[in-house]
């Protein structure tokens, strides 16, 4: 139904993702990434890079394919069957790759982009501390510049790679007495440079990526890991927010629909008091809910991919589509469950594990919460601004005489 939204060449990486994720993934590795018996599937990882599978909007120079956001979002919509561990590992190269891509030096590419994108580096993101993440100009990571190093002092945490990858982009306060926004700096990090893994976290779903926490104690970074300008982490930050949240809406789309399709046939073979129970409209209503949340959604994450490819200031559409995807994934998760009783609960079915999974997508890459405060600071702004130039409808009211009962204070 949206396949008429993509180009040719589109298509056929959508169809291509689709085969990799059919054939070439195995049940077992999503089962002992589940049981939380792998740290990181680096095999996973390796097997998209030959496949020149990862960083698809990146230019070929670099491993990418030079494609547009439209591109990666059918490819991750297809990642998304496989839960959200994998759907993240994913994406970590494209946020990753995209400060790197956008603000880093020729050389940070050569090092970093290349062979991330050709499977023989890998990489991670450690923006949140133990003490909050949606306050992230309130860092407290320290970097203490000293000729051409810095030295780092701090902890992060909730950090997915901290087991498997080969480095970390790190933010950290370079100028602790300035004003928040010009006060952070953004660092590649190698794990050889000294980072430590303290904590690895047991977590409700979203196993298998070794999500843990990093300490960093005078932790010695050369100066050329700069990525973008000293103290300019926030110009990093709202580049690689795109990719952040953009991602995790279009593998919510993925994730939403394989579960819906379990719970479809499923309610066309299961019978209760004699009929198969998609003959109940509270049955096969819970399935039109679904899907027509799931094509709103799928709607918004197109159009965003869309928005972003065109160049336009996308901050507001991007939180949008990732507050709204992920809640359309949890209702439907919930409703996919519900339409198959009690042994949807049951690890007999996968439903179960994208539940877990998709709790998760409220909150990490910016709460939801944190979603509204953005939407509604934009929605304000571009309201105010516009002032009065359209249609007063407030003069259409019934109450023409009405104007003086306008009391605001
Ligand atoms: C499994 C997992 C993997 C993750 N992976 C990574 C990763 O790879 N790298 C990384 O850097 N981070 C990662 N995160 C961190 C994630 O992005 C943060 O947990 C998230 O941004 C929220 O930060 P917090 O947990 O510190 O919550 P807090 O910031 O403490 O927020 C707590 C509550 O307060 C609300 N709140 C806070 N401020 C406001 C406000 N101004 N207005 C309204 N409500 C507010 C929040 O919405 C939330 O409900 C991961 C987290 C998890 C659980």
């Amino acid at each position: 139904m949206f396949d008429f939204l993509l180009t040719a060449e589109e298509r056929q990486l959508q169809e291509e993702v689709r085969r990799f994720v059919k054939e070439v993934v195995p049940s077992s590795l999503i089962r002992a990434m589940d049981a939380e018996e792998v740290k990181y599937p680096k095999e996973y990882m390796e097997s998209l890079a030959t496949r020149r599978l990862l960083g698809l909007r990146f230019p070929k120079e670099w491993g990418g394919r030079g494609m547009k956001w439209t591109g990666e979002v059918a490819a991750l919509e297809e990642i998304g069957v496989l839960g959200s561990g994998m759907a993240c590992l994913y994406s970590l190269v494209s946020i990753v790759g995209e400060a790197i891509h956008q603000l880093g030096t020729e050389e940070q590419k050569e090092k970093y982009l290349k062979p991330t994108l050709e499977g023989r580096l890998r990489c991670a993101e450690a923006l949140t501390e133990p003490r909050g993440g949606s306050d992230f100009f309130g860092a407290t990571t320290l970097a203490r510049r000293d000729g051409n190093f810095y030295y780092l002092n701090g902890q992060k945490r909730f950090v997915v790679g901290a087991e498997g990858a080969d480095y970390f982009l790190v933010y950290v306060k370079t100028a602790p007495e300035a004003e928040p926004h010009r006060s952070i700096s953004c660092l590649i990090v190698e794990r050889e440079m000294g980072v430590e893994v303290k904590h690895v976290y047991g977590l409700l779903g979203s196993r298998g990526g070794g999500t843990g926490r990093l300490y960093f104690r005078d932790t010695k970074v050369p100066r050329e890991n700069l990525v973008g300008p000293e103290n300019g982490g926030s110009l990093v930050f709202n580049r690689m927010m795109i990719p952040e949240r953009l991602t995790t809406a279009a593998g919510a789309l993925g994730m939403a629909r394989c579960c819906l399709e379990v719970a479809t046939r499923y309610s066309t073979r299961r019978k209760a008091f004699g009929e198969t129970i998609r003959k109940f409209q509270a049955v096969s209503f819970k399935i039109a809910d679904s899907i027509a949340k799931l094509d709103a959604a799928r709607s918004l994450v197109y159009v965003t991919a869309r928005h972003v490819d065109q160049g336009l200031d996308s901050r507001r559409i991007v939180s949008e589509a990732k507050k709204i995807a992920t809640e359309m994934l949890w209702e439907v998760v919930n409703h996919s469950m519900q339409v198959m009783g009690g042994i949807g609960y049951t690890n007999v079915y996968p439903v179960e594990r994208f539940l877990r999974d998709a709790r998760l997508q409220m909150i990490w890459t910016g709460t939801n919460e944190i979603m509204d405060l953005l939407v509604q600071h934009e929605f304000y702004q571009e309201v105010m601004k516009r002032g009065n130039e359209a249609r007063d409808i407030e003069k259409d009211a019934g109450d023409v005489e009405g104007e003086e009962e306008k009391i605001y204070e």
